[in-house]
């Protein structure tokens, strides 16, 4: 699958990355907001966004939402260090969110959760 990696660490985009392409997916690109997620997603149109929540400029949520506006069809993987506000965001119902996990994850998590989407879309 192709993957948008969001998150204002620089040290977790490399860490996912890292995993991913291991994994054998292609990372189009990562952002380090919400405004460069918007933009990066629109442009290069991923099946899978890793959204960071707390972020400057414009937080996960936010970005989410924007996604959700423009029509764009990505599946998000939440990934928040804030594990209280992963109950907020399963309440909140956003339409394209599959999965929410917390800081820090591991290895078996991220690769059951793209192999679930990987599965839901073949
Ligand atoms: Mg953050």
């Amino acid at each position: 699958m192709r993957i948008l990696i969001v998150d204002d660490s620089l040290e977790v985009r490399n860490l996912l990355q890292y995993i991913m392409t291991g994994l054998g997916h292609a990372v189009v690109g990562h952002a380090k907001d919400g405004v460069e997620a918007v933009e990066m997603a629109l442009l290069h149109q991923p099946d899978v966004i890793t959204m960071d929540i707390h972020m400057p400029r414009m937080n996960g949520i936010e970005a989410i939402r924007a996604l959700e506006a423009e029509g764009c069809p990505s599946r998000i993987i939440v990934i928040t260090g804030e594990s209280e506000i992963i109950a907020k965001i399963i309440e909140m119902k956003l339409k394209h969110v599959v999965k929410c996990l917390a800081k820090p994850f591991s290895l078996a998590e991220i690769t059951r959760t793209l192999d679930n989407i990987v599965r839901k879309c073949s």
